[in-house]
């Protein structure tokens, strides 16, 4: 027999509860690159926002030093939530120091417990760098200890039993570091949403000159710009698309739930990746 917890550790104000979705990201600029669209849509939606990066972006400069850096990224990011509508969590690590480790844990797990999503949205499990995929790591064991009352968070919180969907992002570029193209197991119609994409996405005013020396982006606006147009020329069906993969269910929700289905025709699960899934069951 399995000892009952006590109610008192469990937040019992769930219910009539507004519908809240997460996008948590490694660092600033993530969010408004693969995500964002699809966080303005749940909006639309019912969906109170919010909006957290890891990292403070404070190796995104080869001008200024990190502190600098990291106070001018801070302010960008506000910013960009503040344009979106969405609660801003702060960040607590620097760059390229995102680990799968116990105190990262306790802080992601911290902020999940505060704002009971029922959608998740993150990183690729696998992406073209370690602090997306550690990201991805932390935010999806965040949520699986939702409702684990012996695992504690920093600062602590209640735990609450409710479904929450995880859902992954497209990798940076479409493809996993191997170079292989990833394909989504669903898209987002964000064409509606795609001005105000952009408009936070300029927010991170930093990142321009940032991104042109580094990764020889040379514009990281065009580079959102032509990303979402091949995913939504992925899809078929829409001009820009954001592209999903959803988690498996278990310790999440239930095996067929998919709330992203809430945005009606701008939802569209790709059945060839459905049944690819399923082949052999
Ligand atoms: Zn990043």
């Amino acid at each position: 027999m399995h000892p009952q917890p006590a109610e008192s550790l469990y937040d019992c104000n769930l219910i009539g509860k507004m519908k809240t979705a997460i996008a948590i990201a490694a660092h600033p600029d993530d969010i408004e690159m693969m995500m964002a669209g699809t966080l303005l849509l749940l909006k639309k939606a019912g969906y109170e926002i919010h909006y957290m990066d890891l990292a403070f972006g404070n190796v995104g400069s080869v001008v200024y030093d990190s502190e600098t850096t990291k106070k001018t990224r801070l302010e960008e990011a506000k910013n960009a939530a503040r344009i979106l509508g969405a609660h801003f969590h702060p960040p607590f690590c620097n760059d390229l120091e995102i680990f799968y480790d116990l105190n990262s844990l306790r802080r992601v797990a911290a902020v999940i417990r505060d704002v009971k999503p029922t959608v998740v949205l993150t990183h690729s499990p696998v992406d073209y760098m370690e602090d997306h995929t550690t990201t991805c790591r932390l935010a999806v064991t965040g949520a699986f200890a939702r409702g684990m009352p012996n695992f504690e968070t920093v600062p602590a919180y209640a735990v609450g039993d409710y479904d929450c969907t995880v859902y992954h992002a497209l990798p940076h570029t479409l493809r996993d570091p191997l170079r292989h193209v990833i394909v989504p197991g669903a898209f987002v119609n964000t064409t509606a949403v795609q001005p105000t994409k952009m408009e936070a996405l300029k927010a991170h005013q930093s990142q321009q000159s940032w991104l042109d020396v580094s990764q020889k982006m040379n514009s990281y606006l065009q580079t959102m710009e032509e990303t979402s147009l091949a995913v939504g020329k992925m899809s078929k069906q829409f001009t820009h698309a954001e592209g999903w993969r959803r988690h498996l269910h278990v310790g999440f929700c239930t095996a067929d739930a998919d709330p992203l289905h809430e945005l009606g025709a701008d939802y569209l699960v790709n059945e060839s990746y459905e049944k690819e899934l399923n082949a052999g069951i």
